[in-house]
């Protein structure tokens, strides 16, 4: 029997059409698009339905809210269909992937996401074959996971990273294998993938939460920040040089980050560097950091960091739970 597939369009650069002001996402206009593809109703395609969101958008306008209408969908549709393909934006897909992927729980049918640098309805889009084959992919039902397809890479969701804003190889998992090399077939790289443990799948939504990212640069003057660190803010990722490190005269920033603490807020350590892990402690310049309280994001992105601290602060779990979670690996996220 032929697999069925449900493609959830978001909006994004796929299914734009020029407008005065640009490329913008218009509804009905990716159906009319993929109709067009022969190869959508080949034999060798399986059979799929197209969910259109509403409104649709530029993914640089997608939300949790947003997020959680996604896996509503999917939730909603889990039962009917073999494999779910989410047409996206480029600009946050990686920010999408890593919070369905949290939202997910007992996910055992592949969601993958994708898009392209170029409508498909222009004559060089690279939109065809990303939807193709993650359509092939989904219908699979090899990588059981929140996964992100794109130009010949198939990679973990919550371990993508947008690498370029022009190029058509736009993603890429710098601290984690590629789940599938994409050529002539399809080649899965089954001991990178996931192994679902049989547990129920449920949706775990987000809820709306003050979380914050900062960048640490040289000479940053961390008293400007004291007013974002208050008890209102629930979760922050410091994106910190190497393997953790700070400006060791950082004296304003110890105190902050002290009182963030008291007040509960989780402070995760991720670094700038596309690849390689924060290590804590292995210089002065961190160990600071570490005995402020921040926990260690390890060799995660920041796009999951962040949307782990919505998972997490949405459970309504103590700040110590949260803090012990933040370290421990829940859907391949990071290498611990
Ligand atoms: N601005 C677009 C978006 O993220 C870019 C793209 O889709 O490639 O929606």
């Amino acid at each position: 029997m032929k697999k069925k597939v449900l493609i959830i369009y978001t909006g994004g650069t796929i299914g734009m059409k020029k407008t005065d002001k640009g490329y913008a996402p218009v509804a009905g206009f990716l159906g009319e698009a993929i109709s067009a593809i022969e190869d959508m109703k080949s034999d060798g395609a399986p059979l799929w339905d197209l969910h259109e969101m509403s409104p649709l958008l530029d993914s640089s306008d997608i939300t949790l809210k947003e997020w959680n209408k996604i896996a509503g969908v999917i939730y909603d549709n889990y039962s009917a269909y073999d494999g779910f393909v989410v047409l996206h934006g480029t600009d946050t897909m990686a920010y999408t992937a890593s919070a369905l992927s949290f939202m997910l729980h007992g996910l055992d049918k592949p969601v993958v996401l994708t898009g392209s640098q170029i409508p498909l309805s222009e004559i060089r889009s690279d939109g065809r074959d990303n939807l193709i084959t993650s359509l092939l992919i989904a219908a699979d039902g090899v990588a059981n996971e929140v996964c992100l397809y794109f130009s010949g890479k198939l990679i973990r969701g919550n371990r993508a990273v947008k690498m370029s804003a022009d190029r058509l190889v736009a993603f890429d998992s710098p601290n984690y294998p590629h789940l599938a090399d994409v050529g002539i077939s399809i080649k899965y790289n089954y001991s990178a993938l996931e192994k679902p443990g049989g547990k129920k799948f449920e949706m775990r939504p987000f809820r709306d939460l003050p979380i914050g990212v900062l960048k640490v640069f040289p000479g940053i003057q961390f008293s400007l920040f004291e007013s974002i660190m208050t008890d209102k803010l629930s979760g922050i990722v410091l994106e910190t040089f190497g393997a953790g490190n700070i400006p060791s005269d950082s004296g304003a920033l110890i105190p902050i980050i002290s009182r963030a603490f008291e007040n509960g807020t989780v402070i995760t350590v991720c670094s700038q560097c596309p690849s390689g892990t924060v290590s804590l402690g292995a210089y002065e310049a961190s160990s600071a950091l570490k005995a402020a309280g921040a926990v260690s994001g390890y060799d995660m992105t920041t796009e999951a960091a962040v949307a782990k601290l919505y998972y997490l602060f949405s459970l309504d779990l103590t700040v110590d739970e949260i803090k012990h979670y933040m370290e421990q690996n829940l859907r391949g996220e990071m290498t611990v």
